[in-house]
């Protein structure tokens, strides 16, 4: 069946505005929006209707078809001409009229808009179930092959007009927030996208989570324990780094993503520490990274240092996760509870390089962390003397491999380390990072 035969089944079945016939025929001609694809169609059909306008019965004529269903003045006006009016203008079956107005979506959008900072946007249409499956019956019934969605079609109309009016882009990969519409009730919601900073971060004092801890006896609404702060550390890495970034964005939650963590009582040192801050709902995205940078190192000064900041988005989130790829370099300071030789010390290196070490998860995470064995490798470890039970160790290791436990042995589920070594206590005082290595 051509274009023009099937056009005239669905108009003598149904009235049809010019979006929702043309629509049908999307896929067929290239520069034409679906509204001039449906005049196309009602022009040739009303010049058909014309030429057969004195051999057919006026009640099923093709030019009264083209008047009334397809509500197009071309087949009006020549029934006029031979004085007969056509009355009736049906809305239009599938759009119910509704992609004409798109408009006024569009403009309810934009007052939306203001006072957003944005420069690309997506629009996400949602019908209703009886016109959603309304469109799929006529579809089926007229077996439409070259055709567009009625979403996309809205979706691509109140884009445009908000384009039109604002000079805001239409991104569909990564917009940085999505319109959402109902053109049937009038319903527009905003999406913000959140906001991400990535950087890197150095921890120059012990004693700072790297997120906001809590306080275990009042779960948060303030205690005497916490003096009414409700947190068991009153700073953490997260707040340290977020709460400025919070504020310049004007956003109203925000999580921390770092690529991996150190202990409380760790210090961060090197180049330090990846990490993503995410802002959700922020009003504002476009600043200044250098001015943010410097609020940051000036309000935690002495605490901990960013540095490298950078605009990040999901997809480094992931990577960020994967921190066991990378490896580590730390320096632990470790004591003996008694005299130690320096045989006994260059054993502890030779032993400790090159080698692949059997870890049960420590007992000390055990009620978070799922009970598993992991293995792990060292790449090297050099020792040095401080004084007579003390040394210090430089571990360059996999990621993942938990230290303190390296030292201590955990009764045993960390094998081989120091104290089974040498077969004595071993307690670990200071542990820093010294540098993570990116596996990438
Ligand atoms: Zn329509
Ligand atoms: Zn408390």
């Amino acid at each position: 069946m051509n274009i023009l035969e099937k056009a005239e089944q669905m108009l003598r079945a149904h009235p049809l505005c010019d979006y929702c016939l043309g629509r049908q025929f999307a896929l067929l001609g290239f520069g034409l929006e679906n509204k001039s694809r449906g005049k196309a169609i009602k022009s040739l059909l009303t010049m058909e209707g014309h030429r057969l306008l004195h051999n057919e019965e006026l009640a099923s004529s093709l030019l009264r078809v083209v008047a009334i269903n397809g509500s197009f003045d071309m087949a009006r006006d020549i029934l006029m001409h031979f004085s007969k009016f056509p009355q009736e203008k049906p809305a239009c079956f599938l759009c119910e009229g509704q992609v004409e107005n798109s408009a006024v979506i569009a403009y309810k959008a934009i007052e939306e808009l203001k006072g957003l900072e944005f420069s690309t946007f997506l629009v996400g249409v949602e019908l209703p179930h009886r016109i959603a499956e309304r469109e799929d019956e006529f579809k089926a019934r007229f077996n439409v092959t070259h055709g567009e969605s009625m979403k996309s079609q809205f979706s691509r109309n109140i884009g445009k007009q908000i384009y039109e009016i604002t000079g805001k882009e239409v991104d569909y990969r990564k917009p940085d927030l999505v319109v959402l519409a109902n053109p049937f009730t009038n319903f527009v919601q905003l999406q913000t996208n959140p906001v991400y900073v990535g950087g890197k971060y150095r921890k120059l004092v012990r004693g700072i989570p790297q997120s906001r801890w809590v306080c275990g006896e009042c779960n948060g609404k303030g205690c005497e324990i916490c003096s009414w702060t409700g947190k068991r550390y009153s700073d953490s890495i997260e707040e340290l780094i977020g709460i400025p970034i919070l504020k310049i964005t004007k956003g109203e939650e925000m999580a921390f993503h770092g690529s991996g963590r150190e202990d409380v009582d760790a210090r961060m040192l090197g180049f330090g520490r990846p990490f993503v801050l995410e802002v959700k709902k922020p009003k504002t995205r476009f600043f200044d990274l250098k001015k943010l940078e410097l609020t940051i190192n000036d309000n935690a000064k002495g605490k901990i240092e960013v540095h490298d900041l950078y605009f990040a988005n999901k997809n480094i989130i992931r990577r960020l996760k994967k921190a066991e790829a990378n490896s580590k370099i730390y320096r632990m300071i470790v004591m003996f509870d008694q005299s130690i030789s320096d045989e006994e010390l260059q054993k502890i290196e030779r032993v400790l390089s090159d080698v692949t070490i059997r870890q049960q998860t420590p007992q000390r995470v055990l009620h978070r962390r799922a009970d598993l064995r992991r293995d792990k490798y060292i790449y090297k470890t050099k020792v040095k003397r401080l004084s007579y039970n003390q040394a210090e160790l430089q571990i360059h290791c996999q990621g993942g491999l938990y230290i303190k436990e390296l030292i201590t042995g955990d009764k045993g589920r960390t094998n081989p380390s120091v104290a089974s070594i040498l077969r004595i206590k071993a307690t670990p005082l200071q542990l820093d990072v010294l540098e993570i290595i990116s596996g990438e």
